[in-house]
């Protein structure tokens, strides 16, 4: 049903929401839309190579009663960005979809990208310990399950390379529907590249980090990524981390 004008504006604020700013429309002309009987495609010959198949068509963003399970589905065998080509796993996220408590980081990296699990590298040893370590110290009895983990992009950039804006605003709009669907208390942005996605400030991880944000009506903390933090000349940064992540913990169980 076409929607009117109070509709569209609607939509429109709430794709800004998530932080996405650009939105194509789709040519009726588009041999993609199929609006008839399946038939063949307008200036395709019969003897043509098979067209490659499109993408899922994507839902509405944020669907009511949105699941983990339907964003996955969504993303399906994804080439939507140039991140897709040298990938070998998607790494969607880990835990709950409960969890009250989710960390973003940036991107998959080898490890990642073989497992097709978020921080299972030299870096998500070092989060598991600092999350696991943190809250029992704290006295939280908390593991690693109980929480939510993701990154802003789902494939691993070549090298290791900062993720582009295409490449984070093309996978980003799973993220905020991953973040929508489980509705944390607390997001904990891990490194610039996840604070400026989430939060959507431009200022570098140093002056970010230990203070709250909000993404849409959820506060999130930013702190160190943990790659940083394994480097042996930046000792005095993983203090700081610890300090930050304490402060996420007890907002999210106290
Ligand atoms: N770094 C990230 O940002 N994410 C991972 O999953 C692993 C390393």
């Amino acid at each position: 049903m076409p929607m009117n004008a109070d509709q569209i504006r609607k939509r429109l604020e709430f794709y800004q929401d998530l932080g996405i700013k650009t939105i194509y429309k789709q040519s009726r002309a588009d041999p993609l839309v199929r609006t008839g009987p399946p038939g063949p495609v307008v200036g395709a010959t019969t003897k043509s190579t098979p067209a490659p198949s499109p993408e899922p068509p994507l839902p509405p963003l944020a669907p009511e009663n949105d699941t983990l399970f339907q964003i996955l589905t969504d993303i399906g065998d994804c080439h939507r960005c140039r991140l897709s080509e040298g990938r070998n796993k998607i790494v969607f996220g880990v835990g709950s979809g409960q969890a009250p408590l989710v960390f973003v980081g940036e991107g998959p990296g080898a490890d990642e990208d073989q497992q097709g699990i978020p921080f299972v590298g030299r870096a998500g040893q070092l989060l598991t310990q600092m999350i696991e370590g943190t809250a029992k110290k704290e006295g939280i009895p908390l593991l690693r399950a109980d929480i939510y983990i993701c990154n802003v992009v789902k494939c691993r950039p070549p090298e290791n390379r900062t993720p582009e804006p295409d490449e984070m605003e093309t996978c980003g709009q799973f993220l905020y529907r991953q973040l929508s669907a489980i509705h944390p208390k607390a997001i904990c942005a891990l490194g610039g590249t996840a604070a400026r996605a989430v939060t959507g400030h431009k200022e570098g991880v140093t002056k970010m980090r230990g203070r709250w944000f909000q993404w849409k009506d959820i506060p999130v903390m930013v702190t160190y990524h943990p790659s940083y933090l394994l480097r042996p000349y930046n000792q005095e940064a993983k203090k700081e981390a610890w300090e930050d992540l304490k402060k996420v913990l007890h907002f999210v169980y106290d």
